[in-house]
């Protein structure tokens, strides 16, 4: 594997990312984080940051990405998403009719932060639309529109090895203790590589998937602790990347 390039005294990086705009997200997570000197991405659906905008803005304000998560949630259905009404399934959607949702969920976020660049947080990690023949990926247009997508759930580090900045590869974090994400991010640190986390609640009643609050903050602490671990929001990283890109 080889090892991406990174600012100046940094071996590796990692990325925490939050889902699906829930309260737990401003009351307690944010604040957690920046304690330690930590920012974060939040996955903002629309319809869930509708319920408090000022809050969300404040959290940009002081540094998070609020990163793009669809206004309505599609996902592809399947038994475990008895939540999706049919109408958002993402087998019925056409590149048409998902660019425009994602560029809707655009314009009320940059209502929110003032930003015009950010990055996307697939919804159930799905990486296509259509259905059969009318299977589309989302790389391209998520290409068109992002600066990175939080792609598959594949459990690996992203390294310079085939990086798809449209479709990064991740961890979960739900349901996790820490030994294990400690263990997982001096793995990914010591291949030189981005280890990303997707997480929902923090706490149980946040989310039907959450992580033990004790867990993470033993996580956020470990980070805040890391001087030669870059822990960002996705879109930093990944700017970072693509300036690199460009340059070799
Ligand atoms: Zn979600």
């Amino acid at each position: 594997m080889t090892a991406l390039d990174w600012p100046e005294g940094k071996r590796g990086a990692v990325s925490l990312t939050y889902d699906d705009a829930l309260p737990v997200h401003y009351e307690h997570v944010a604040p957690l984080l920046e304690e330690h000197g930590l920012r974060a991405t939040f996955y903002t659906n629309v319809l869930s940051l509708g319920a408090n905008p000022e809050a969300w803005r404040q959290v940009a304000a002081r540094g998070h990405e609020l990163g793009n998560h669809s206004i309505f949630h599609p996902c592809r259905k399947s038994p475990r998403h008895g939540w999706l009404d049919e109408a958002y399934d993402l087998k019925t959607y056409t590149p048409r009719r998902w660019t425009d949702e994602m560029r809707a969920a655009d314009i009320v976020l940059n209502l929110v932060d003032g930003r015009t660049k950010r990055s996307f947080g697939n919804t159930c990690c799905n990486t296509e639309i259509g259905e059969g023949e009318t299977t589309h990926s989302l790389e391209p247009l998520i290409d068109e529109l992002f600066v990175a997508g939080r792609g598959p759930l594949c459990d690996r580090t992203v390294t310079a090895d085939g990086l798809n900045l449209a479709a990064l590869g991740h961890f979960s974090g739900d349901a996790r203790s820490f030994n294990a994400l400690r263990e997982e991010i001096e793995v990914g640190a010591a291949l030189g590589g981005w280890t990303i986390y997707m997480i929902h609640g923090v706490g149980e009643g946040t989310h039907g998937l959450f992580i033990d609050p004790e867990e993470h903050r033993k996580l956020v602490e470990y980070l805040g602790g890391q001087t030669d671990i870059w822990t960002a929001p996705l879109a930093d990283v990944a700017t970072h990347l693509r300036g690199q890109i460009s340059r070799a």
